[in-house]
């Protein structure tokens, strides 16, 4: 039993050791990921429940690195975060969205769709953001109102008076706001009604669930109606099939993005789909 008490003592011990390691290794790739050209946009239409018609589509980030692989986003981001990359990276995207969008729009692909870009934690706290959104705008071309920026829940709730003046700033420059991830954070009604958003997109976890879990139904329901209480659009996350779409629909949620409709796609395949796939 002392034998393998160390061994285990070893084992846990090894463990932290590559794991501290493989994190150093991804921290040194992607301090040179940006300028190696390694990250791309993948786009995920998003549709109008009703019509089905797309009326926007998400951009989501993507690492491919010649070492590690495919990295995911939900494990790159927040160790951007932490090593203080995440703001060259978010402006890159920014700007590449931004670029990417209007040239769709000259090539009559996306006529007057929304644009929906994540913005991270740091983003939000950085008082230069406001500045720099708008410079995009101004770069590009892009219409203020064919942007809607996407913040999740917590994010908002780390420092409500602070995301509640930045959330302000933004509007002011035209472009929308969505509440990612709704209902897993913990915001208050009083700091919905406050922050200036228009949308709330309810988190995928529950819609997957909502077709055999009657309390992820419920939840689901209950957000589509509070959000139309307020006076917000809702938006389904993570719709994986006809059912849930037509349940969704029935519930009056107003648009719907998930794999049964497209996964999120590289450029010329999002091209493709918008031209040929897409009911119009
Ligand atoms: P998110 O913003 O909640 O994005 C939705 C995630 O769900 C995406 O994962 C998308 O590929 C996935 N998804 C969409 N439809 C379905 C579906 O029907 N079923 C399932 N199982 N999944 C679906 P992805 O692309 O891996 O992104 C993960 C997270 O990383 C995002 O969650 C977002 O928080 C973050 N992220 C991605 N791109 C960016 C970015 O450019 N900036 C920032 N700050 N965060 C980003
Ligand atoms: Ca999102
Ligand atoms: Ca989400
Ligand atoms: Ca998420």
């Amino acid at each position: 039993a002392k034998s393998a008490g160390r061994d285990m003592v070893r084992f846990f011990s090894k463990e932290t050791d590559q794991r501290v390691l493989s994190r150093q290794l991804m921290e040194v790739q992607l301090r040179q990921a940006l300028s190696a050209g390694e990250f791309s946009l993948h786009f995920q239409p998003r549709l109008h429940a009703r019509t089905r018609q797309v009326v926007g589509a998400e951009a989501l980030l993507r690492w491919n690195n010649a070492e590690l692989g495919y990295v995911p986003p939900g494990v790159f981001i927040p160790l951007a975060e932490e090593a203080g990359f995440i703001h060259a990276i978010g402006d890159w995207v920014l700007r590449q969205a931004c670029t990417t969008w209007v040239a769709l729009e000259k090539q009559g692909v996306c006529r007057g769709l929304t644009l929906s870009v994540n913005l991270s934690v740091a983003q939000l706290a950085n008082p230069a953001l406001v500045d720099e959104l708008s410079q995009v705008l101004h770069e590009t071309g892009l219409p203020p109102e064919q942007l809607e920026l996407e913040l999740t829940e917590s994010h908002l709730m780390d420092n409500p008076d602070t995301a509640q003046e930045q959330l302000a700033a933004l509007k002011e420059l035209g472009v929308s706001i969505a509440i990612d991830d709704f209902g897993t954070g913990y915001s208050s009604l009083a700091y919905l009604k406050r922050f200036p958003v228009d949308r709330l997109k309810v988190d995928q976890s529950f819609v997957m669930g909502m077709m055999d879990d009657s309390a992820d139904a419920a939840i689901v329901s209950a957000v589509i109606g509070l959000g139309h209480t307020l006076a917000l659009g809702v938006v389904a996350e993570g719709v994986e099939s006809l059912g849930a779409a037509q349940a969704l629909t029935a519930l009056g949620c107003d648009e719907l993005q998930g794999y049964c409709f497209s996964r999120p796609l590289p450029l010329e395949e999002f091209r493709h789909y918008m031209q040929h796939v897409s009911p119009v």
